[in-house]
C-alpha cells in the first residue's frame, strides 16, 4: 500500500519510519527541507511538494503541530485537498479541534476524499518502538482501510465514534495528563522540601495508588530539573486549550486544566516551551523556592 506521510517532526520521522520497516511504500513531505534524512536508508522518499505525496499515496497521513497547521496542509496552495485523487484517505494523527476536524472532513468530502481523525497517545517513546495508543473518529470502513498502517505505528487501536470523535477523546487524555504530571510535580517538590530521599519515594510509591506513568518515566527529570524532549510544553498547553474549548462548547468546568494551562503559558514566557512537560515542576520548585 502507497502512504503518505505529512510531518516529519519528532512523531512523524519515527511512525514514517516504522511504517517503511513495516512494508508500506512511504512518500513524505515536510515543510523545512531536510529533516529526518535517516529515513532515506529505509526507501522513504521525500517528495518536493505537497501534492506530489497526496498524488502518490492511497492513505495520506497528517502529523503537524496545531489546528491552522493541518488546515494549511490540507487546504493550502498545492495542498492535499489539490493533490489527492478521489477515494483518497486522509487520516489525521495531529492533535487538534474536534470541531475543526469536523469541519475538513467536510471540506474533503465534498472533494470525494475520506478522512479519519487518528490522535495518538504514548509520546516519542511510543511513535519509535511503534507501541502508540491511537482513537480514532470516522467510518468504520475507513478505519479498516487504514488499520493496516495504523497497526505499524500502535499496539491499542480504538474506534471511538465519528469523526472528530477521535480528537474529543484525545482531549480527555489531556486533561487527565495535565493533573497527572501537576500532582507529580507537586509530590516530588514536596519530597525535596521535607528533606527526603527522591528516588526512594518513587520506588516506595510505584507500588501503591499513586503509581503512574508520569511517576515511573517523569519523576526523575523533575528531581535532576532538567527536561529534555519528550512533549513539548508548547504542544501541551495547545492541547489544553482545546480541551478548554471542548468544556466551553459542553459546558464542563476544568480547574487543574485552566491552571496547569496557565502555568504552562508562563513556562513559555520564561523561554521554556520547548521543555519537555514535566517541566511543570520548574514552576512548582520556582513557587517553592527550589532551583527552577
Ligand atoms: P514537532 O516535533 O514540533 O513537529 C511538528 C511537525 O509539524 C514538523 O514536521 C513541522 O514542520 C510540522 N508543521 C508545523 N506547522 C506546519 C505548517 N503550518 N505547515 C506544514 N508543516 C508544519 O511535533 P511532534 O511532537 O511531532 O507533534 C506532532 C503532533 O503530534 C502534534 O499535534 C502533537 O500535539 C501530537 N503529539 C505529540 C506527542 C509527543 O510526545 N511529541 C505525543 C502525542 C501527540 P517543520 O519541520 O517545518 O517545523
Amino acid at each position: 500500500m502507497r502512504v503518505g506521510f505529512i510531518g516529519l517532526g519528532t512523531m512523524g520521522a519515527a511512525m514514517a519510519a516504522n511504517a517503511a520497516r513495516a512494508g508500506f511504500e512511504i512518500s513524505a513531505w515536510n515543510r523545512t527541507p531536510g529533516r529526518a534524512p535517516e529515513l532515506a536508508a529505509l526507501g522513504v522518499h521525500q517528495a518536493p511538494s505537497l501534492a506530489e505525496v497526496a498524488k502518490a499515496s492511497e492513505i495520506v497521513i497528517t502529523i503537524v503541530s496545531d489546528t491552522p497547521d493541518v488546515e494549511a496542509v490540507l487546504f493550502g496552495p498545492d495542498g492535499v485537498a489539490k493533490g489527492a485523487a478521489p477515494g483518497t484517505l486522509v487520516v489525521d494523527m495531529s492533535t487538534i479541534s474536534p470541531s475543526a476536524t469536523r469541519s475538513f472532513a467536510e471540506r474533503l468530502r465534498e472533494r470525494g476524499i475520506a478522512m479519519l481523525d487518528a490522535p495518538v497517545s504514548g509520546g516519542s517513546e511510543g511513535a519509535q518502538k511503534g507501541t502508540l495508543t491511537i482513537f480514532v473518529g470516522g467510518a468504520a470502513d475507513d478505519l479498516e482501510r487504514a488499520r493496516p498502517v495504523l497497526e505499524s505505528l500502535g499496539t491499542t487501536i480504538t474506534h471511538v465514534g465519528p469523526i472528530g470523535a477521535g480528537q474529543a477523546v484525545k482531549a480527555v487524555n489531556q486533561v487527565i495528563l495535565a493533573g497527572g504530571y501537576l500532582g507529580v510535580a507537586e509530590g516530588i517538590v514536596l519530597a525535596l522540601k521535607a528533606g527526603l530521599d527522591v528516588q526512594q519515594v518513587v520506588t516506595a510509591l510505584s507500588g501503591g495508588a499513586a503509581q503512574s506513568w508520569v511517576l515511573s518515566n517523569r519523576s526523575g527529570r523533575m528531581l535532576a530539573n532538567d527536561y529534555p524532549l519528550g512533549f513539548k510544553v508548547a504542544l501541551h498547553r495547545k492541547d489544553l486549550r482545546i480541551a478548554l474549548e471542548l468544556a466551553g462548547e459542553t459546558g464542563t468546568v476544568l480547574p487543574i486544566s485552566a491552571l496547569v494551562e496557565t502555568i504552562e503559558a508562563g513556562l513559555i514566557a520564561q523561554g521554556h516551551g520547548d521543555d519537555d512537560v514535566s517541566a511543570v515542576a520548574r514552576a512548582i520548585r520556582q513557587l517553592s523556592a527550589l532551583p527552577g
